[in-house]
């Protein structure tokens, strides 16, 4: 029982709270220790943070993401302009990549909070409502 349990974050708060790379209880402390590491724990509440099992799934949203900006684009783009190829490939080499890399901590952070939010993994060792009753919170 910590001192948030009183003000229990909704479902959408908790990944939003990920999406902004911040602790899903709190919202104040951060939620990475480098790049796309979760720290063990928050700095700021203490909430035990290192039961996320993320896996491969940001790294699957953020192709979903991408692709669909980036193969919308250069199918406008070549029926609009016709550029040459290595235009093609100057404008959307660095675009995939620069969207990716800033894509996956923030789509990586929203699934931890949901994770949290549900109490998958260890995170369901602080429970005190079963996970049904938060989705219904949730919506
Ligand atoms: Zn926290």
């Amino acid at each position: 029982m910590g001192m948030n349990d009183a003000f229990e974050p909704t479902l959408a708060t908790a990944a939003l709270r990920g999406a902004a790379c911040r602790c899903p209880a709190c919202g104040e402390g951060p939620l990475f220790r480098k790049f796309l590491k979760v720290k063990d724990r928050c700095d700021a509440c203490g909430e035990a943070l290192h039961h996320h099992r993320a896996d491969d799934m940001p790294a699957y949203i953020v192709m979903s993401i991408v692709g669909h900006i980036v193969i919308g684009l250069l199918l406008w783009v070549e029926t609009s302009f016709a550029p040459s190829l290595w235009i093609h490939i100057a404008m959307w080499v660095p675009l995939t990549i620069g969207l990716s890399l800033a894509l996956l901590p923030p789509v990586k952070g929203s699934i931890v909070g949901v994770q949290w939010s549900l109490r998958m993994h260890g995170f369901g060792d602080r429970a005190v409502r079963a996970p049904a009753e938060r989705l219904q919170r949730a919506a």
